[in-house]
């Protein structure tokens, strides 16, 4: 019977060579990761599903009238919000807030608005260091008036998966 515990002179030279050919193997080729933070990817994937945004109309009125479809289709309980109404009688949320540590990004919220309001946008750069700070309240989420960059929401009806 052979005593497979012995080993031979060559083999821990023979292996320790190895080791430094796979090491100079990959000393000169570019490396596949990138020096984050200093580096960031250009862009996201097209589908890629970070923070929430909430919408505006072209007038800068909310597109958000609280009717809680978003809340309904929430597999992980994330979204609160209250109802109220302006002077002119129209609906808006008075509160929306998402937590994102309960969020799963799975995207039910937006497929579910029926007006447009909710989407997940590409940043993905929002840690914090309390867990309160995940709680996004309708002001952090409403996007910014006057705009800053176009709007996204022809860009998502193109790019939306239909069932
Ligand atoms: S992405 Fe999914 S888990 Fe997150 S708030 Fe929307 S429906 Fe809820």
């Amino acid at each position: 019977m052979v005593d497979k515990t012995k080993v031979s002179v060559w083999e821990i030279p023979l292996a320790i060579l190895k080791g430094f050919y796979t090491t100079f193997k990959h000393l000169f080729r570019k490396p596949i990761t990138i020096e984050y933070p200093e580096k960031i990817r250009p862009a996201m994937y097209p589908r890629y599903r970070g923070l929430h945004f909430l919408e505006r109309y072209e007038d800068g009125t909310e597109r958000c009238v609280s009717c809680g479809l978003c809340a309904a289709a929430c597999p992980a309980d994330a979204i609160y919000m209250e109802p109220a109404e302006n002077e002119k009688g129209e609906r808006y949320a008075k509160v929306y807030e998402i937590n994102e540590l309960r969020c799963i990004f799975c995207g039910f919220c937006e497929e579910a608005c029926p007006e447009e309001a909710i989407f997940l946008g590409k940043e993905f750069e929002f840690s914090a260091d309390h867990r309160d700070k995940f709680i996004y309240t309708k002001e952090d989420l409403l996007v910014p008036w006057p705009r800053k960059k176009p709007s996204e929401v022809e860009f998502k009806r193109k790019n939306r998966r239909v069932f």
